[in-house]
């Protein structure tokens, strides 16, 4: 299913719509729907739960959106959180200088995968791939191109050279996709910040931020949470928040959103012993992902070559987005920056006082940065399939359904009494939903006929469907339908709830 098709699904099964529509919409912001909230909520659980609950080391916090402004003065935000921008002079039309570079390199890249695809068909099972692209002169010739292009634009990124950026569009002869003009203006830094004001003070002072990321909430809180929920480096703290980022690039659906949510943890340790919960959250998190059945291949992890002044090693997860592999989530060394920064500025001590070494110190951070929208889109894209399956004349039928991890769909079950005009099935059905309800989210459905009802929930990702029938008064059994293998078995009611509940539940999750 293409990416399109995804965004419309999306919106008619009630995941996702574009924020103030009936206006025509404002870009990159977007709201959840009645299952879109469901899944987004069962995500946020299973992070919350495995991250917090799960470890007897980590703490939840949920800190303001607003924040005193020297917060993002010491956090080097109001300096340096910057987006590379340059407009067209004829379309007025503002582009990301380094988006526009990646992209003339994407369609350099889609020629050496056209290239790739023709040589796998040319060869057959013999064919290696990986050979293929370290002989084949015209492909090496492209890669060549594209990792001499990044290179230069990660150097005069870095040196804050944004004169050799334009050069760069320039020699490139990169045009405007809206006007087709290659009249630019020259690359200038742009603050990604939202800012407000407070109502009682006037001018520069009063000037608030939204704040462009969760994790330094946790920052200004580290001594307060370490003393009062008596914490022992090494231990994290955890949030989940909204962040707000002034986003040039508004397309990729909620990928790349104005309004977001995160999910952060800043795990404090002993200065020297970094690398060691680097490397041991790095590997956890990617196997947090991978319990939900995300497939190995669509999950990698990309280093950073140009690490932030203040990192000592970073590393993203990367998911096979419609669009090709991109950011999913950041796991950073942030070394003591942040708190060395809180504490020169703010003049508090954010030391902790470690009893074994008998020594005070500003613990070294490790974090690992999720953005909430990212994920529910991971896992939409990898679920959401068209299939072809038996239909009830023996012949096939094409469905749309989402396998999503059962443990997050939004609807769990779905109760369907066989006719919605026979008294005592309705009451049977409604009985049944009455009692699972209590367990897991669970929808009574009595329109149409049963197998668009059971259409309709492959298309939400229901994992089961409860079908009420004649033979449920006589014998107080039901049909329970499993989406993914679409295997039908009769269970008591009883039976049916408890299976329902034990395979739905977050904790086949969270065990081992
Ligand atoms: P990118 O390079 O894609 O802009 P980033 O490196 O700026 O991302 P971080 O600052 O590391 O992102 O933020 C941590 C996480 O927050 C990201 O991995 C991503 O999942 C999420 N995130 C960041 N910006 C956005 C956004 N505009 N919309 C949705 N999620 C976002």
């Amino acid at each position: 299913m293409d990416f399109k098709q995804l965004i419309s699904h999306c919106k008619e099964y009630a995941f996702i719509y574009q924020s103030s529509e009936i206006y025509d919409g404002l870009a990159a912001v977007y709201d959840y729907g009645p299952y879109g909230v469901e899944l987004k909520n069962n995500i946020k659980q299973y992070w919350w739960k495995s991250m917090v609950q799960m470890h007897e080391n980590i703490v939840g916090i949920d800190s303001s959106i607003f924040m005193h402004p020297k917060v993002w003065k010491a956090s080097g935000h109001v300096d340096a959180f910057n987006d590379p921008l340059i407009d067209n002079k004829d379309s007025k039309k503002r582009y990301r200088a380094d988006v526009l570079i990646e992209d003339y390199c994407a369609k350099i890249e889609g020629k050496i995968n056209k290239d790739v695809e023709k040589a796998r068909k040319r060869f057959g099972e013999s064919f290696n791939e990986a050979e293929f692209r370290s002989t084949n002169g015209r492909v090496m010739d492209r890669q060549a191109k594209i990792d001499s292009i990044i290179s230069r634009m990660s150097k005069s990124l870095t040196e804050e050279n944004l004169q050799d950026v334009k050069s760069l569009i320039e020699e490139l002869e990169i045009a405007c996709p809206v006007s087709g003009s290659k009249n630019w203006t020259d690359v200038r830094q742009f603050n990604l910040m939202f800012s407000t004001q407070l109502g009682n003070i006037a001018g520069e002072e009063g000037k608030l931020y939204l704040r462009p990321e969760t994790a330094q909430g946790i920052f200004v809180n580290f001594s307060n949470v370490q003393k009062s929920s008596r914490q022992k480096v090494p231990f994290g703290i955890a949030q989940i928040g909204k962040a707000f980022r002034n986003e040039i690039v508004a397309r990729q659906f909620i990928f790349r959103m104005k309004e977001f949510e995160q999910m952060e943890m800043q795990f404090f340790v002993r200065p020297g012993t970094e690398m060691k919960f680097y490397e041991s959250w790095k590997e956890t998190r990617l196997k947090w992902h991978q319990k939900l059945g995300t497939p190995a291949a669509k999950l990698r992890y990309h280093n950073h070559e140009n690490l932030a002044h203040y990192a000592n090693a970073a590393v993203d997860i990367e998911f096979d987005f419609p669009f090709g592999f991109k950011e999913l989530e950041g796991i950073h060394s942030r070394t003591d920056f942040d708190l060395n920064q809180h504490q020169d500025l703010s003049g508090k001590k954010l030391q902790y006082f470690d009893p074994e070494l008998n020594e005070n110190y500003v613990p070294f951070v490790v974090e690992t940065s999720l953005g909430c929208d990212r994920m529910f889109l991971s896992q939409v894209a990898q679920a959401l399939q068209e299939e072809e399956v038996p239909d009830s004349k023996g012949g096939v039928a094409k469905r749309i359904v989402m396998k999503l991890h059962p443990s997050i769909a939004p609807i769990k079950c779905a109760i369907l009494p066989l006719l919605k005009n026979d008294e005592n099935l309705v009451k049977a059905a409604k009985d049944a939903f009455n009692q699972l309800k209590l367990n897991v989210n669970t929808q009574y459905d009595e329109k149409d006929a049963i197998g668009r009802r059971y259409r309709r929930q492959d298309a939400i990702g229901t994992p089961f469907c409860i079908t009420v029938d004649h033979q449920t008064l006589e014998d107080g059994t039901v049909t329970l339908r499993e989406r993914d293998s679409l295997q039908q078995v009769r269970l008591s009611v009883q039976e049916a709830n408890d299976r329902v509940t034990k395979e739905t539940n977050i904790n086949v999750l969270l065990m081992d």
